[in-house]
């Protein structure tokens, strides 16, 4: 029984949409992008919340392949990437590919007609010869189960469900939590709010943000000669490349470097904010780079304004008009703002069930051993599949790179499995284990294992404390890996 697809591709993100442009240049082209939501672009279609905006600036955070000249920020504002994904879209040609609304609730492998049946909410099954998942890593929205959120009297908004035509004006806000995503939003809540309380539990280090309008003439530049934006791209890349690897990756050998940039991070914090005890709860107990880094040049001045609060007791519950710290003191709200990020590592290692070769569950296989993905995208037992977001696979800072490596370890596979004649290609266990003791090796010296990241919760880590999400070599390598890995290094066979 053939396949009704030769892939499907679950997630319409940045990710995804680069499998599907991947898929197309290897001429598997019978496949179709399965996607829970109403539109494409992922991240940059369901995040909408007033001040969101890349923290890569932009001539890095796109494709490299399809530059935009015509960005408007260094940092571009978060519509501007939504519109450049729909540009992408309709350029190769993806939109026709793509199914909306559809939930994928698992996959397993038919281990008798060897390809994977896509079992999609409503009862509908779907068929493809290969499966690549690029269900995103801040994919699932997550609000903790904060006692009597369910009486809460008023407004409730989580900031991945942002309503645009909501007026903040004259309301009495909070805000609770203090990541990327708080460090963008309070500023622009504290422009309308009558009031507003900054919950508080892990503060974030913040460094100036070096950013600006790009004129019209520079964005002409960029457009007639292209090589322009190019060398952009290439020097600010080469910046977060030295950033990564010097001041996260080789923590042990480079610790000033490291602690220059909290340094950095405490005298902008002295510069913007007048009240002493108020920047002392704003600074970090853990080390630089514990947690992704975060650029502003707003959200600490935020809290010199009268009306702007923080709050670092821990919240207790929350009633029809207030939330109550554990001091027993309640603040009265009318509005409450979760900016409570996203569950990475209960739900999203994988976001669906994956059932391999042998039954084997992929979810159960990483708890009950490690998290583990060979060169972040393929697993022993687990024929013709692609996790894209998988353990170790993120690449740098921009998420760019790692789409783009993951695009060249594709074209590699994909071509030696048609050089070869065959259809089903797994990775070995030899291979898996031998990278996976080589990351483990290099995350040693780490700023996640040299480092004080005790305090810091960040999501780089696994509820064992294992911090298996980013890659921990440089980008060169993973994409000089991407088109250079042993072919042996997984086993090729004929369909069924
Ligand atoms: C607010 C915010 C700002 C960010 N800023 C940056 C930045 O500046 N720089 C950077 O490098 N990274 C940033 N990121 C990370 C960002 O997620 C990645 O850069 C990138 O967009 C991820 O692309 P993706 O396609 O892998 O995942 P996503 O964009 O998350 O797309 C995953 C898609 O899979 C779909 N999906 C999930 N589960 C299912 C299912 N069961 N069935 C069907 N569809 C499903 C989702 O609906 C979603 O559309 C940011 C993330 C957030 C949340």
């Amino acid at each position: 029984m053939a396949p009704q697809y030769d892939a499907i591709v679950v997630g319409a993100g940045f990710g995804g949409m680069g499998a599907g442009i991947e898929l197309d240049r290897l001429g598997l082209s019978n496949y179709v992008i399965l996607e829970r939501e109403d539109d494409l672009g992922g991240t940059w279609h369901v995040n909408h919340y007033p001040g969101l905006a890349v923290d890569i600036a932009s001539v890095t955070y796109s494709y490299s392949f399809e530059p935009n000249p015509y960005w408007t920020r260094l940092f571009a504002p978060g519509a501007e990437l939504k519109k450049y994904a729909t540009h992408i879209a309709d350029k190769y040609g993806l939109r026709r590919r793509m199914r909306f609304g559809t939930v994928v609730d698992g996959a397993r492998w038919d281990e008798e007609h060897q390809h994977w049946v896509v079992s999609v909410a409503g009862g509908e099954n779907v068929t493809g010869r290969y499966l690549l998942t690029a269900t995103g890593f801040l994919s699932q929205p997550y609000t903790p189960p904060f006692p009597g959120i369910d009486t809460f009297a008023g407004k409730i908004i989580h900031t991945t469900a942002w309503e645009d035509d909501f007026d903040l004006t004259g309301r009495k806000a909070a805000i609770i939590g203090t990541g990327a995503t708080a460090v963008q939003l309070v500023p622009e809540v504290a422009k309308k709010a009558q009031a507003l309380t900054v919950f508080q539990r892990t503060p974030i280090w913040v460094v100036p943000k070096v950013d600006t309008a790009i004129p019209a003439p520079v964005q002409k530049l960029f457009d007639r000669v292209p090589a322009t934006q190019k060398a952009a791209r290439l020097f600010n890349t080469s910046l977060l490349e030295a950033l990564m690897v010097v001041g996260v990756l080789n923590y042990t050998k480079a610790k000033p470097l490291n602690k220059a940039a909290g340094v950095l991070a405490k005298a902008h914090l002295r510069a913007s904010v007048r009240d002493k005890e108020t920047r002392k709860q704003l600074t970090p107990h853990y080390d630089f780079g514990c947690k992704r880094p975060t650029f502003s040049n707003t959200y600490f001045r935020s809290f010199n304004q009268p009306h702007v609060r923080l709050e670092t007791n821990s919240i207790e519950r929350i009633e029809a008009d207030g939330i109550v710290t554990a001091d027993g003191h309640k603040t009265e709200i009318d509005t409450l703002i979760l900016a409570t990020g996203f569950n990475l590592w209960d739900v999203n290692f994988p976001a669906i069930e994956i059932i391999g070769r042998d039954g084997v569950n992929l979810g159960k296989f990483w708890r009950d051993n490690r998290f583990q993905a060979y060169e972040g995208i393929t697993v022993p037992k687990f024929p013709n599949f692609l996790s894209l977001n998988s353990p170790y696979s993120y690449s740098g800072l921009s998420y760019f790179t790692t789409i783009e490596a993951q695009m060249k370890h594709m074209g590699r596979l994909f071509g030696e499995l048609f050089r070869r004649g065959e259809h089903t290609f797994e990775v070995t266990e030899h291979a898996n284990t031998e990278f996976l003791d080589r990351v483990t090796d290099k995350l040693g010296s780490s700023v996640f294992y040299g480092g004080d990241c005790a305090t810091a919760r960040s999501y780089y880590f696994n509820p064992h404390g294992e911090a298996a999400l980013l890659r921990p070599t440089s980008t060169l390598n993973a994409h000089r890996e991407a088109v250079s890995f042993p072919l042996d290094d997984y086993v090729y066979g004929k369909s069924a």
